[in-house]
């Protein structure tokens, strides 16, 4: 239907209205004007008769003398006038005629009413319109003689025509006067609910800082205090909404975990920077795009439906396949709102290293049960031996005991390093490892003194250079095991006559140590497990030599605790070089 504005609603019925009011007034005047002038003649032609009549009277009906008479009166007053009997018949008239005719024609018969009468009406020849008047003189009920004026109303018609051409004019100025005054009265009316409409729909596309009209109509100003309270409840809903977003966005952007919330469409409507840091996306647009667009992943998407369509919370680990690959564990739960849209909301989380734990702890386990197995089925095979009869040789008595004597070292060698480990790691998880201004070259000349005899054994040398004036906040018995185990490696594993260099310095605000050996080396290959426990690149040489498979990994957790790093690079054939970096301040 087509609309139409309020202010034309208004303006075009108030323009009918006028026309309709101007309209019947025109009618009513002019018709009231013709009777006025139709009237005023006819009274002045009917006191012109009377006159005459008075006049005519004493003549005693000497026709010559009346024919005198109203020849003059016609003269003067410009009228046709007949004197008539009560019977009907012409006596005389001015301008003369033939006594029978009756110019009356229909006319009311005054003679026999006794009353004046008149009437009008159109000569056809002429085209004019001739008014008549019959005055009767003498008692009403048998009058003397009747006088009957003719009168030709074409100048009091045309005064009549310029009275209703005034009077149209007058109307139809008053009607544009009038239409104008209904242009400003309807927009005036219709301003204020323009106003509103306007206010209303800015409103709703959002902005509530706009002025709301005011009007005295008592209806629009309902209206608009109406207006004005939905726009306060608005404005407080915004901010409520506002503020629970801000809240969701502040508790979602604070989680460790990811969460990712999708519709029945599987297309992405929330997700914060947890998942998409895990998922490796960037977080900006991802909003209303479909969920396989932004993660290519067909196991992620097989979740997300199942998620969608289960009722009770489903689980999954997702591998995510990169350069390292990712354990991410997926908790979705279905989502149901009110008009039974579906969805789903995914949490994530990364247990990549929980899983990697999970595994150090179970090969750990298996290590440790192994590397006690090995020397408790030594000690108890060799004693089973001295049992069996063995005790009585003297000399093998003494070479099994002997045996014996050596594992159990070796078992207390191996607790003592788990024991040293699991107290190194326990101060590195509370992270209140005691540290002190220590100068570096004391700590290289403790651990000289320690392992210069095994060196010397070996015919290898020892070469430290540490600047004296070298101070770093470090756990001095700790870090002498760090520099003891690793020059005690490289004493291992390198040959005869061969030198190892053990050096300090300052790099910027860090210690470095590094000890550099000329021995055997370590194939590519074993470097990234080098620092895991038990891990020995020849398990039975390691044994051979005396070591357990755990001093790197306590370098590592003593260098850890220290809050720094340790790393080798390594040349078979060539040697290796352990570099231990670590803050040298608090
Ligand atoms: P172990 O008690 O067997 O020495 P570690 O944890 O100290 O155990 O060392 C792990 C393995 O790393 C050793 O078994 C050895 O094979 C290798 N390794 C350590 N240091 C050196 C080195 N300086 N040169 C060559 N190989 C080394």
């Amino acid at each position: 239907m087509p609309r139409t504005r309020l202010v034309w609603h208004l303006f075009l019925g108030w323009c009918l209205l006028v026309a309709a009011v101007l309209a019947g007034c025109f009618w009513l005047g002019s018709v009231q004007i013709g009777t006025l002038a139709t009237e005023g003649e006819r009274q002045r032609i009917e006191e012109l008769g009377r006159r005459l009549a008075t006049a005519l009277a004493p003549a005693d009906r000497d026709t010559a003398a009346c024919g005198e008479q109203l020849r003059q009166f016609a003269a003067t007053t410009g009228l046709d006038v007949e004197l008539v009997d009560p019977a009907g018949e012409t006596l005389a008239s001015a301008p003369p005629r033939a006594r029978s005719t009756n110019r009356g024609g229909s006319l009311p018969q005054p003679t026999t009413s006794g009353r004046t009468a008149s009437g009008s009406r159109y000569d056809v020849g002429t085209g004019r319109r001739i008014l008549t008047v019959a005055v009767p003189h003498g008692p009403p009920e048998a009058p003397a003689f009747v006088v009957r004026l003719t009168a030709d109303t074409t100048v009091s018609d045309a005064a009549v025509g310029r009275a209703v051409r005034r009077l149209s004019a007058g109307s139809l100025a008053c009607g544009g006067l009038a239409i104008a005054l209904g242009w400003l009265l309807a927009r005036r009316a219709a301003r204020p609910v323009e106003e509103l409409c306007d206010a209303a729909a800015r409103l709703a596309a959002g902005d509530v800082d706009l002025p709301l009209p005011s009007t005295e109509l008592a209806e629009v100003a309902g209206l608009s205090a109406a207006l004005g309270r939905l726009r306060e409840q608005l404005v407080e809903r915004g901010l409520t909404i506002g503020r629970q977003g801000t809240q969701q966005e502040a508790v979602l952007g604070s989680m460790i975990e990811g969460v990712l919330a999708i519709d029945a469409r599987q297309r992405i409507v929330g997700m914060n920077r947890a998942a998409a840091d895990l998922l490796n996306v960037d977080l900006d647009g991802v909003l209303r795009r479909p969920l396989q667009e932004v993660i290519r992943n067909p196991d992620l998407r097989r979740f997300a439906l199942l998620a969608i369509d289960c009722r009770e919370p489903v689980e999954d680990d997702l591998v995510l396949r990169a350069a390292r690959d990712r354990t991410i564990r997926l908790r979705g739960t279905a989502l149901r709102d009110v008009s039974g849209e579906g969805g789903a909301v995914i949490v994530l989380n990364d247990v990549t290293d929980i899983e990697r734990l999970e595994n150090v702890r179970r090969d750990f386990v298996a290590n440790v049960s192994h590397e006690l197995k090995t020397p408790v089925a030594s000690i108890k095979g060799f004693v089973e031996t001295l049992l069996d009869g063995a005790l009585d040789d003297p000399a093998d008595s003494r070479r099994f005991l002997e045996i014996v004597g050596r594992q159990a070292d070796r078992l207390a060698s191996i607790i003592e390093d788990l024991l040293a480990l699991s107290r190194i790691e326990q101060s590195e998880g509370s992270g209140n490892l005691p540290l002190e201004p220590t100068p570096i070259a004391d700590v290289f000349a403790a651990a000289e003194a320690d392992c210069g005899p095994r060196a010397a054994e070996r015919s290898i040398r020892l070469a430290t250079d540490c600047p004296e004036s070298l101070v770093a906040d470090v756990n001095p018995p700790l870090l002498e095991q760090a520099v003891i185990n690793l020059v005690d490696n490289a004493i291992k594993y390198s040959d005869p006559g061969r030198t190892v260099r053990i050096t300090a310095d300052l790099e910027g605000s860090e210690l470095v140590i590094r000890v550099v050996d000329e021995g055997t080396g370590i194939d590519a290959e074993h470097l990234p497990r080098l620092f895991e426990r038990f891990y020995r690149i020849d398990k039975a040489r390691s044994r051979k030599l005396g070591g357990t498979g755990l001093g790197l990994s306590i370098v590592k957790h003593i260098v850890q605790a220290h809050g720094g790093g340790v790393t080798v690079e390594s040349t078979p054939g060539v040697g290796s070089t352990f570099t231990v970096r670590m803050p040298a301040t608090r």
